[in-house]
């Protein structure tokens, strides 16, 4: 049942790490061999081969019977982080009686949905000898509290303004005659190791109300991070579940670091998939370019749906529906990077998937967001189309979504892999 495996998927990933970990386990359970980019790769045909880089970001592939070169790469990429609450390197504050650890909005946190919440903290961290933890919590730990009405009369009608230095800091504890240390939390927290063997981290606040199922009828996912774990997810289950006739090399990218620009080792923005792409193309050059001559990438990011209290905020004549199916998104100034040949190409897996899917475009008086497609076809040369199924309140820390489009692009997703 894809939709119940898109929840524990998402329970499973508090952060871009567990992310990464979570699809590494599920390829190697289907047969898919870890690469070390610092070794020589021995591959060839029909192997199945993944690699991470960075903690964050994922790549697998599995390589056609025909060369890249003369059949070229079948690709899907998605992106493991979402917009949320990170801990900041010297967390520790004493202030009104409280114990407060600081944290600093790490993308386009919709901060006022991380008040009230019950929040837990997850990530990994860097110990003494060279290795690293991933950790997770797992129970209440913060709160950013609201402030009572009595004491904001306005905010109704006037709006909540929040200053991310001065009001986002969550309460962890009462001040007590012990200072709380973070380090030693940790070290608590991993059992095997003491505080001065934490060298370093890399943790972030989420919140802990498990993925659901809601609506009358059980139509809605309610659920955080599915900008874009449901993406991430969707690509994966296709990658594994797509036939194993394979004469194109298939592959999927999940990166980090989308939602803060792209711009790091591992994210879009870097030579990541290009140098997976020149090693597994053989030794010269012009294997590389033939190959991705014949390449193709879908990449796959959530899209807005209309929202019936604010359905003004849509362009009138592009409002896709929650259920309706994926949606292609297009901006002619390469916010994204769909153009008709791209577009055509993604209605004909959709097609042979039996799937309807919606178009997007942004207001004409609004700025269009953008994702890692036109970042990664700039890069790359590679033909890219940019789609994403339909959701609500994206960047809150508890998103919506609909049940019914979570097979759809899984379908068309597995389609394009089976029949390029
Ligand atoms: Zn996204």
């Amino acid at each position: 049942m894809p939709v119940q495996d898109l929840l524990h998927y998402i329970n499973a990933g508090p952060t871009p790490f567990h992310a990464v970990a979570v699809a590494a386990g599920r390829l190697e359970a289907a047969g898919y061999r870890r690469l070390d980019e610092a070794k020589a790769w021995d591959v060839g045909p029909g192997d199945k081969v993944y690699l991470a880089r960075g903690g964050g970001s994922l790549a697998a592939f599995h390589l056609g019977n025909t060369p890249p070169s003369d059949a070229g790469f079948q690709l899907i990429g998605a992106h493991t982080d979402s917009p949320n609450l990170r801990i900041k390197p010297n967390p520790e504050l004493r202030r009104s009686g409280y114990e407060q650890i600081g944290v600093e909005p790490y993308g386009g946190v919709l901060l006022h949905t991380w008040l009230d919440r019950d929040l837990s903290i997850a990530g990994r961290a860097l110990l003494a000898d060279g290795t690293e933890r991933l950790v997770d919590f797992g129970r209440a730990l913060l709160r950013v509290p609201s402030l009572a009405i009595h004491l904001n009369r306005k905010v109704n009608t006037e709006g909540l303004v929040l200053n991310a230095q001065k009001h986002m800091a969550p309460i962890a504890a009462l001040d007590g005659l012990d200072p709380m240390e973070l380090r030693a939390l940790l070290a608590a927290e991993l059992g095997d190791v003491g505080a001065k063997d934490i060298l370093a981290w890399d943790l972030m606040a989420y919140d802990l109300q498990p993925a659901a199922l809601s609506g009358i009828n059980r139509e809605f996912i309610h659920a955080a991070r599915l900008d874009n774990l449901a993406s991430c997810h969707a690509a994966l289950t296709s990658l594994l579940a797509a036939s194993n006739e394979v004469r194109e090399t298939r592959g999927i990218v999940l990166y980090d670091h989308e939602e803060v620009g792209s711009r790091s080792a591992q994210g879009a923005a870097s030579d990541f998939l290009r140098s997976c792409l020149q090693r597994l193309s053989g030794s010269s050059p012009e294997d590389y370019h033939r190959a991705v001559a014949q390449s193709f990438l879908i990449s796959a990011d959530m899209a807005h749906a209309i929202h019936p209290n604010y359905a003004d905020m849509h362009e009138p004549q592009h409002q896709p529906r929650l259920g309706a199916g994926p949606v292609v998104k297009i901006n002619v100034n390469q916010s994204y990077a769909t153009d008709g040949e791209s577009w055509a190409r993604f209605e004909r897996a959709a097609a042979a998937a039996d799937v309807t899917t919606q178009r997007f475009v942004i207001r004409s008086d609004l700025g269009c967001g953008s994702t890692i497609g036109p970042i990664t076809a700039a890069q790359l040369g590679i033909r890219t189309v940019d789609v994403g199924n339909p959701m609500l309140s994206m960047h809150s820390c508890r998103e919506v979504a609909a049940v019914a489009d979570v097979p759809k692009m899984i379908d068309v997703m597995t389609r394009f892999f089976e029949a390029p």
